[in-house]
């Protein structure tokens, strides 16, 4: 099964204690679908400049990640600039320039619109909703969104949030989104609102995912280094969904078997600056550390 995304494909520029980096690929979208190519064929939707370089579109080819629902607009490509403090997980938006994104309007291509497997990305949710409203056939929408959509949109996004799945938010974002800073009554409360699930990502405290029924946590893996955080959550919600495409195993263990595997996605994504570490890692090296990963939490046997 194909899992199709929409969201940012960007030009973002980082400064992390270990150094920086200009202009090099990123943006939502770019890192959910480098991660879920491990395990499924992968679609993009998004917009990108005139000045978006052929090179960063072979990145996508290269992992046969389909980018025929990448469209190219007059004007620059979204542009990100963001600083990490010496607690890495800490960072502020030092420039964000929307640039085409502004008045995006998502058309997907016919073929996109039986997706089953979907990823609408941190974007306008007015985008998110556009996006939803061309599918026929869904089986799993998951959702990620932001402070800014939490604050600005929070109408349109209650809609999205009444249409989808599974929702994966930051720990900060789901207490302003639920209003309540106790983590656990901040899930249940998101859960009134729609999702069946949520995945609460706590950086390199792992991940908590709440739903009626049940409640899972899983450690991140532990790093000696970590570069570059940007496109932790994105590539983690990747690996997720690529690993329930390629399973379609959605019982209580093949979600938390999911989890593990979208966790093991985003340790090897902050390894190095921006998506680098993704484009190199193989599959091999995923499956040897997803069995670390089973090691390393393993305390029954
Ligand atoms: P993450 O580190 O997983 O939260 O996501 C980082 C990515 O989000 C970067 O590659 C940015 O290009 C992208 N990004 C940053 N700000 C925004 C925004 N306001 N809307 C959409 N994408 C954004």
């Amino acid at each position: 099964m194909s899992v199709l995304v929409v969201g940012t494909v960007a030009f973002d520029s980082i400064e992390t204690p270990f150094g920086s980096a200009e202009r090099i690929l990123g943006g939502s979208a770019s890192y959910f679908a480098l991660g879920a190519s491990f395990f499924a064929p992968v679609r993009i939707v998004g917009v990108i400049g005139e000045d978006f370089p052929q090179d960063y579109l072979d990145l996508f080819t290269q992992r046969k990640i389909d980018i025929d629902g990448i469209e190219r607009e007059k004007g620059d490509t979204f542009h990100w600039r963001g600083r990490y403090h010496e607690d890495i997980n800490l960072r502020d938006t030092v420039e964000l320039h929307l640039n085409v994104l502004a008045g995006f309007e998502p058309k997907l291509p016919e073929r996109y619109r039986d997706a089953e497997y979907v990823f609408l990305g941190n974007i306008d949710p007015v985008m998110q909703l556009e996006v939803l409203n061309q599918l026929r056939r869904m089986k799993l929408v998951a959702c990620d969104t932001m402070d800014h959509w939490i604050r600005e949109s929070n109408e349109e996004l209650k809609k999205v949030l009444k249409r989808i799945e599974v929702l994966v938010i930051n720990d900060s974002e789901a207490r302003l989104l639920s209003g309540y800073d106790n983590i656990v009554k901040a899930a249940r409360a998101i859960l009134k609102m729609g999702p069946k699930m949520i995945l609460v990502k706590r950086g390199e405290y792992g991940v908590l995912q709440f739903s009626d029924s049940s409640v899972f946590a899983t450690p991140a893996y532990p790093l000696e280094q970590v570069f570059d955080p940007t496109g932790a959550g994105d590539s983690f919600a990747g690996g997720f969904m690529g690993h329930l495409a390629r399973s379609g195993d959605q019982s209580q263990g093949g979600l938390r078997r999911a989890i593990v595997y979208g966790s093991v996605v985003a340790s090897f994504t902050v390894e190095d600056f921006g998506v680098k570490r993704l484009t190199d890692v193989s599959l091999a090296e995923i499956e040897e550390r997803y069995q670390r990963f089973v090691e390393l939490t393993d305390f029954h046997s």
